[in-house]
């Protein structure tokens, strides 16, 4: 029987967790459905990723507000994935945050990237009509970026780790109660979209930047928060685990001048044992693996995923 394309044949609505990690530190998990959070200034909340449409938001907003009635001033999104930022416009924050690198990949591809999120994770767009258009960024920053909260809430720090599941991807840091938003940089017992990644970089020094945080609370882009530094260091290490043996596998293949459904066949062996019940690891593995060939085929700056590319490529990979 042919595997249904992407996640369209997943249906099945998640259960959703709400938990307060320290004092006005908040994260919402959803059994490797899309993460979202929220810290706590003095009179004013800071608000991470968006989810896929307003009402899905609305979804999120609802359960926050049991917790508090304070204003969100700022909207950080991690990286550009049309399932963390079309949702923007239900937080109705003054500021919208991402880095220069997700403006200039929302210019370049964020309408293809809806159409094709649409199509792969159709589940996660509830009232699709609402969303207005693109979500556009207020302010970008290079590199670094502050929050100050006030009070002695602390501030957050945003920070660019260098290329990864995307080439402009932030995290944010509360140092306070040592608490980072990692998004799509990390993911905690689910399978990892790797499509538009720069496979080398991220196994390497950009991990390597994001591990040196020695958080003790880390919210990856899907899965359960990971707790205690020995949980966050296992969370990252799974997640470069995963990227090394797409590396070595389609790499064997494609120095032996192989072919891309050879080194599909060998990376999906080699993986699923201990990654193939994971959320949405069938859905990602053959864009991971063309992405991965493309890397060693010396193309550095991701192709565009299409609707029709989508299809080809999973016609070839999985049907
Ligand atoms: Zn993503």
């Amino acid at each position: 029987m042919a595997k249904p394309f992407a996640s369209a044949g997943d249906l099945a609505e998640k259960k959703e967790t709400l938990e307060i990690l320290a004092d006005g530190v908040y994260a919402l998990t959803a059994e490797g459905d899309p993460n979202v959070g929220a810290i706590e200034g003095e009179d004013f909340l800071v608000c991470f990723e968006a989810r896929a449409t307003p009402a899905a938001a609305r979804d999120w907003l609802t359960k926050l507000r049991e917790h508090t009635d304070k204003p969100i001033k700022y909207l950080v999104l991690t990286h550009y994935h049309a399932v963390r930022v079309l949702g923007a416009s239900a937080f109705e924050a003054e500021h919208i945050i991402t880095s220069d690198t997700t403006r200039k990949l929302i210019e370049e591809r964020g309408k293809q990237d809806w159409d094709s999120e649409f199509g792969r994770m159709p589940r996660l767009f509830k009232k699709p009509e609402e969303i207005p258009g693109l979500t556009w960024p207020t302010e970008t920053f290079a590199d670094e970026y502050t929050i100050e909260l006030g009070g002695d809430r602390g501030t957050v720090e945003l920070k660019f780790c260098g290329r990864g599941h995307t080439a402009g991807d932030i995290v944010a840091w509360h140092e306070k109660s040592k608490t980072l938003f990692a998004g799509d940089l990390v993911e905690a017992e689910a399978a990892l979209y790797t499509g538009d990644a720069f496979h080398f970089d991220w196994s390497s020094t950009t991990l390597d930047t994001v591990k040196a945080y020695r958080s003790e609370n880390l919210i990856g882009g899907r899965g359960a928060v990971a707790k205690g530094v020995e949980a966050t260091d296992a969370a990252i290490e799974q997640t470069r685990h995963f990227l090394k043996v797409m590396i070595e596998e389609v790499g064997k293949v494609h120095k032996a001048g192989g072919s891309l459904k050879e080194a599909f066949e060998g990376t999906h062996a080699a993986l699923s044992p201990q990654f193939g019940k994971w959320p949405i690891f069938e859905h990602c593995l053959p864009f991971d693996v063309q992405r991965v060939w493309d890397e060693f085929d010396n193309i550095d700056w991701p192709r565009i995923w299409t609707m029709e590319r989508d299809k080809e490529v999973w016609d070839l990979l999985q049907g």
